[in-house]
Parts: C-alpha cells; structure tokens; sequence
C-alpha cells in the first residue's frame, strides 16, 4: 500500500552496500522505522530526503507493518544545523531526546510542531540555545505528561519563587521547604515564571520569553534535569553538546 507522510528524520545510518535505515517522526503515524533503498548512491532521489533533519512529504509503501521510501518533496532540509557544530550538537540532542520514546509512539500534533519549531529556532540562531534547549526540555515532558505543577507552594499557596522536586514535580516555597535536597531545584520569581510560560503558551511563541542570565541557568540547570529525571536515562547527544561549553558545565 502507498502512503504519504509529513515527517522528519530523527536519525539516519548507514545499512548495508547504498541503504540508510531512517528513524522518522510524522505527523500521520508517530514514530516509524523507514528503509530508504540506495539512498547513499549519488544518482539517488533518495539521498537529500535521508539526511538527518530533514523535513518532507514523503511517499511510502508499506507492507506489514514496514516502511520503505518511494519518493517524496523536502519541505525544510534544515541543512545549517548540520554545518555548525554548536546548533548540530543541540539538535542531535533534540533528536536522541524524541527517539528514547517507544518505538511505536503516538500520533502527536504538538510534538511536531515542537520538534520542528525548535529545529527551526536553532538553524536561524532567533534565540539562545540556551533557551530553546530548556523551552524544548519541559514542554516535550509537558506533552509527554509529566507537566510539573508550578501553580503554587503545596504547603502554604505562595506563588512567586520556590523549589521544585524533581520527583513529585512539585512546589515548595523557601520558607516552608527550610532544608531542600539534592532532588530540589530553585526557581527565582523569572525563572519560575519562564517556566509556567513554557508549559502552557502558543508553540508558536514557545522561545520568546526573555529572563535575567541568572533565572536562565536556574531553569536551564532544572529543565534538564528535570527530563534527565523523568526519562531517566542518559543521552550521548548532550554529553557531546555540554563538552561544547566547559566552562559552563562546571557551574552548577
Ligand atoms: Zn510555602
């Protein structure tokens, strides 16, 4: 059967003589496995649809549950994350992030547009990385379900700054949280305020919010820890991007 999809590739690899097998997220059907067959010969139609990132239409024939790459249009080739290290290295992270999901995922309209929004914002450099790493971070685990509930401090209603556990994904404020542990993530009142902002805004508008440097390494440090948590594995991807930045990582 013939089927026309609206996807982007996670990951490409190489798979036996002139094949890549590709991981891509579409609209219609989630997350499926597709072999793109002598897509690494140079006369392939295939070649610029199988590069990593890659966003396009593409058509299918599917048999028993596999994919195979006929044809397609590329809609978006975001070429310029694969030509600077920095942006390459976020988006790989992004992907590796959105692959660690079930094999079999659901068909979600807000994780592409996430996906595609963020690959979008990194190629075109319109804002930090450091806020579109962290805006991506917490709303990914906002679709996936994991929302933290930043309404107010569960003990006392206060609303303005607190700490958040990674665990319950809950609100404490100083005064009633006195000993926070290593489980506990501090948001000042920008922070906290970013953070309720990601969560529920316009996708459209996920990365214009703008934050003291000092409430952005609050939210950054607790967004991806935050989805470390959650996820509970590790990524490559962002060991990779992290080494980037030595002199960041060693603040925490
Ligand atoms: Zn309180």
């Amino acid at each position: 059967m013939n089927i026309t999809v609206d996807g982007v590739v996670l990951r490409s690899v190489n798979y036996k003589e002139s094949d890549k097998i590709l991981t891509v997220l579409t609209r219609e059907r989630g997350k499926i496995t597709v072999k793109a067959q002598g897509a690494r010969r140079k006369s392939s139609r295939l070649g610029s649809l199988s590069q990593p990132f890659c966003y396009a239409e593409m058509s299918l024939f599917e048999q028993g549950g596999r994919y195979t790459l006929d044809d397609g249009f590329v809609k978006a080739q975001f070429y310029g994350l694969t030509t600077d290290i920095e942006k390459m290295g976020l988006a790989s992270y992004l992907a590796q992030v959105l692959l660690g999901e079930p094999e079999e995922s659901a068909v979600d309209d807000d994780l592409m547009r996430l996906t595609l929004n963020s690959f979008y914002a990194i190629e075109k450099g319109m804002f930090t990385q450091a806020a579109i790493k962290a805006a991506f971070e917490l709303r990914y685990m906002a679709i996936c379900g994991y929302a933290p509930d930043l309404l107010e401090c569960t003990a006392c209603g206060e609303s303005t700054s607190g700490y958040i556990n990674l665990e319950s994904g809950m609100l404490m404020c100083r005064d009633c949280l006195r000993a926070p542990g290593y489980n506990d993530y501090y948001l000042d009142a920008s922070a906290l305020e970013a953070a309720r902002y990601i969560i529920d805004c316009d996708l459209k508008r996920l990365f214009s919010f703008v934050i003291p440097e000092q409430s952005m390494a609050l939210l950054s440090r607790f967004c991806e820890a935050y989805l470390l948590d959650k996820t509970e594995q590790g990524y490559k991807a962002l060991d990779f991007y992290k080494s980037l930045f030595p002199q960041e990582g060693s603040v925490k």
